[in-house]
């Protein structure tokens, strides 16, 4: 019962803890920034650092909730601690080597500690009392944590935090037909989060960087706001980071040979790598091989930004009046939206309300006194709920809702039995 109670309020829109906002910081150069404050989704504590409130937590959620479903084919949820003491980096060099980027500091009694950027080094101690012979791999494991970056650039909102979560597995192998297996799963398993989250990823070649000699992997998705440049072949996929690029801009696609190569700006959504025994070396994570040695297991890493890839979408979905989400991470699929009429209104929104409750249709009630028609409305395609269901005097006279989807014009009155049907398909 108090359950319900709770579900109950916390989809009334004056209960939700949501005020949409004509300005924004004026500091906000980002879109999805400026949309997503403007919209009650976050707000902003200072560069690269952001609050989410009860809207935008709901969409961090679902957008969370797409990626466990599909790494939990491919490995175990954990989570690692974001303090993590200097001598564990010391060991592969990276305390050195991060510093630029990494918060490092004393704690009072004078020892030192940092703010992991990532976790390679955590995982690989983690690892070694449970990787112990061939027997016991391969392996991997995920967490889906805070992260702390000092990025020079924070600018971009959602895009580039400084303190951001992120989703990163890790996987152990004792050959490299192992992981080559492997992480091509994971690749697959990438580009289905990213179509889920109603975007369409590049897979592109980059170089390993500090990790590998390898070429390493990013998922790319072509937006204005993007910091890389890409180049792409929208035809066929093909794509390669202009640093790197052997294609020529402009030409022919060399691998479908019917497409045209484009020089566009991308947002990397994604990243995978493979470690070799970068870490495993100096870590000693070692196993027992089949004839009894030691070896250094094989490692790698595979990153998704949890807020970047909401601010991805927000990049790639609004128009003028706001937000356009998809449905699969909307904060609500309905918003019910009550236009103050007489008793028979209020009675007939009520009833309409419970009803979608009791449906299990996620819906957010605009159940505001006092607040304009056009107010209501002017918030609703700021929110960007994928669809809009109006109760006022006039459909309450015929016994019906209003109903548009966001990205539609033309709205239509129909019953709320035929509406329901609707959703159910
Ligand atoms: P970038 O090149 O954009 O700085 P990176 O290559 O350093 O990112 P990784 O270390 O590979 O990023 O991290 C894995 C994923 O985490 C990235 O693909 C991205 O989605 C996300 N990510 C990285 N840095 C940030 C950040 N500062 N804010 C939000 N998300 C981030
Ligand atoms: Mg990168």
């Amino acid at each position: 019962m108090s359950a319900r109670i709770q579900v109950y309020f916390c989809m009334r829109q004056s209960q939700l803890f949501l005020k949409t906002r004509k300005d924004f910081p004026k500091d906000e150069v980002a879109i999805n920034a400026q949309l997503l404050i403007r919209g009650g989704f976050i707000e902003k504590l200072m560069s690269g650092v952001y609050s989410f409130l009860p809207l935008g937590f709901r969409v961090r959620d679902n957008i969370m909730s797409v990626i466990r479903s599909e790494m939990n084919a491919l490995g175990a949820e954990m989570i690692m601690p974001a303090l993590h003491p200097r001598a564990v980096w010391e060991v592969t060099g990276r305390w050195k080597k991060m510093e630029s980027i990494m918060y490092q500091f004393k704690d009072h009694s004078g020892k030192e500690v940092g703010l992991g950027p990532t976790h390679e080094e955590i995982i690989a101690l983690i690892a070694k009392p449970v990787i112990e012979s061939y027997a016991d791999l391969p392996l991997a494991v995920y967490q889906i944590q805070t992260k702390f970056r000092d990025e020079a650039r924070a600018k971009s909102g959602l895009l580039r935090g400084r303190e951001f979560t992120m989703k990163d597995l890790y996987s152990f192998h004792a050959d490299s037909a192992s992981l080559d297996i492997y992480y091509n799963e994971v690749k697959k398993a990438y580009l289905n989060v990213f179509s889920r989250c109603g975007l369409r990823a590049f897979v592109t070649e980059a170089s390993g960087g500090d990790f590998s000699k390898e070429y390493s992997h990013e998922f790319m998705v072509a937006a204005d706001a993007g910091e890389d440049v890409t180049y792409l072949c929208r035809l066929c996929g093909f794509a390669q980071n202009k640093e790197i690029a052997k294609a020529k801009k402009g030409g022919a696609c060399p691998t479908c040979k019917d497409g045209v190569v484009e020089e566009v700006k991308t947002i990397e959504v994604g990243n995978i790598f493979k470690l070799g025994t970068r870490f495993s070396e100096p870590v000693k994570l070692l196993f027992r091989d089949e004839k009894g040695g030691m070896k250094p297991v094989i490692m790698a890493s595979y990153g998704i930004g949890v807020e970047r890839l909401m601010g991805t979408i927000v990049e790639g979905s609004h128009d003028d009046r706001g937000i356009v989400w998809p449905e699969s991470v909307a904060p609500f699929r309905v918003h019910l939206v009550c236009i103050e009429g007489d008793a028979d209104v209020s009675e007939f929104c009520k009833k309409t309300y419970e009803r979608f409750l009791k449906e299990g249709i996620d819906v957010l009630y605009d159940d505001r006194k006092e607040v304009s028609a056009g107010e209501k409305f002017f918030d609703a395609d700021l929110i960007g709920i994928p669809w809009r269901a109006v109760v006022s005097q006039k459909t309450c006279a015929h016994g019906k809702i209003e109903v548009k989807r966001r990205n539609e014009k033309e709205a239509t009155l129909v019953k709320v039995d035929e509406f329901l049907k609707m959703m159910k398909k």
